[in-house]
């Protein structure tokens, strides 16, 4: 289905006195800020909202499935057509100009609402490309996207339009495979500071690893020499890799996956790292094993899959993140280091030290912060949309 021409765009009225988010330039108008909702309306049809008196306030694209039902793709009156979304994905990759480099060779080139295209992610593993339609607004736009990436020089484009997300929030198909050009290797090796790291695209988490990590990672390395490193939620080594190459005295990685242990011990061998240890296992329960033995580590990373995926979840978030960041406080040695991170929209960064003061009340420990961490620079966060800020962590010092 092609996006309407300007001209024929349908309008739908969001009342001033529902257009308050609107007004501050939040891209999302949720179907209750709607007057008399236009019906039959295609998934992905650009729309023109306007005020209750025609006056207009935004152009962007339409999904009734969603309880977000119009994303907003621009607050200008300027035309939503093939060259606009071409625009923004130049503009964009633009604005990453000078992130890649010989030592770092994958990032974010798209971030969806927070570059203006919502839905869209596109993340650049070395010679290629991975994209996501996460959202009916862009979905309509595909061929398009797809001919704007295909021109950027890259060997192959894979899809991972596979998010659950995209199902039930958006009422769209999941979808994967390679979109265009060359398939990638099984693995795909980068380079992040200098580490390598192979990367399956087609089935690796999120569009093959976290990358949003990747700042984070070297700022927990910083502190990482000469100290017993316990690298939990470890996935393909990130964190426990930057740390043995900054001196570590070990390296201890966990996680319940068997297969992305055997990934974190492929990427410790590309880098020459032996001598690490890989405990396949429930967080939970190896922390509470340690506990017992008395075992020790001088730096724990806590990097757990998101406790909470909406508002409704986070009591039992909440309970998670305290118990977690607690059972790891056992184990930490006096003077030990804590990096702990939530990767839940819903848990902010207020909520998530306060639930870390509880834990360490509970624990009896002191903990400073050393450092607030967050989302690298190509994950930006827009300031008018807020729930583009889903990463958040503190370094602390235990007293
Ligand atoms: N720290 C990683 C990313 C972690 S993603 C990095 O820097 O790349 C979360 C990981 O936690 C996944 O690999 C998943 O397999 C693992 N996981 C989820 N629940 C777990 C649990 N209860 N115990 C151990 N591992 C778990």
């Amino acid at each position: 289905m092609l996006p309407y021409p300007l001209g024929d765009t349908p309008r739908v009225t969001v009342p001033r006195e529902r257009a308050r988010g609107l007004l501050a330039r939040h891209p999302w108008i949720f179907a209750n800020a709607l007057h008399k909702p236009p019906r039959n309306l295609p998934a992905g049809a650009v729309v023109e909202v306007v005020d209750e008196k025609g006056r207009f306030l935004a152009r962007g694209g339409w999904n009734d499935h969603s309880q977000i039902t119009v994303r907003v793709l621009s607050f200008a009156d300027e035309s939503i057509d093939e060259a606009f979304i071409a625009r923004r994905i130049a503009a964009a990759i633009a604005r990453r100009a000078g992130r890649l480099t010989a030592s770092d060779t994958a990032c974010r080139l798209v971030f969806g609402e927070a570059d203006g295209l919502p839905g869209l992610i596109v993340d650049r593993y070395g010679d290629w490309l991975v994209v996501q339609f996460l959202s009916a607004c862009l979905e309509s736009w595909r061929p398009v996207v797809s001919a704007a990436l295909a021109g950027l020089g890259a060997r192959g484009i894979v899809e991972r339009s596979d998010s659950e997300e995209r199902r039930t929030h958006e009422g769209l198909e999941p979808r994967s495979g390679l979109l265009w050009g060359e398939a990638p290797p099984a693995t795909v090796d980068i380079l992040e500071h200098g580490l390598h790291f192979g990367v399956d695209l087609l089935t690796g988490h999120k569009t093959g690893c976290y990358l949003d990590q990747r700042d984070n990672r070297a700022a927990v390395a910083a502190w990482a020499a000469g100290r017993r490193v316990l690298n939990a939620f470890s996935y393909s080594g990130g964190f426990g890799l930057h740390a043995a190459a900054a001196g570590a005295a070990a390296v201890t990685h966990v996680d319940s996956s068997a297969a992305a242990l055997a990934l974190a011990a492929a990427n410790a061998t590309a880098n020459g790292q032996d001598g690490q240890e890989f405990v396949a296992a429930n967080v939970f329960d190896a922390l509470r094993g340690w506990r017992e033995e008395r075992r020790e580590f001088d730096l724990i990373v806590l990097d757990p899959p998101k406790f909470a995926a909406s508002r409704k979840q986070l009591e039992r978030a909440t309970r998670g993140y305290r118990d977690l960041n607690q059972a790891a406080l056992r184990v930490l040695a006096p003077g030990g280091l804590l990096a702990t991170f939530s990767c839940s929209g819903a848990v902010d960064a207020a909520l998530l030290q306060s639930l870390v003061a509880a834990a360490a009340a509970e624990a009896g420990r002191d903990l400073q912060v050393l450092q607030w961490l967050g989302q690298p620079a190509d994950h930006p966060v827009l300031l008018s949309f807020p729930e583009g800020q889903y990463l958040k962590g503190l370094l602390m010092r235990a007293l």
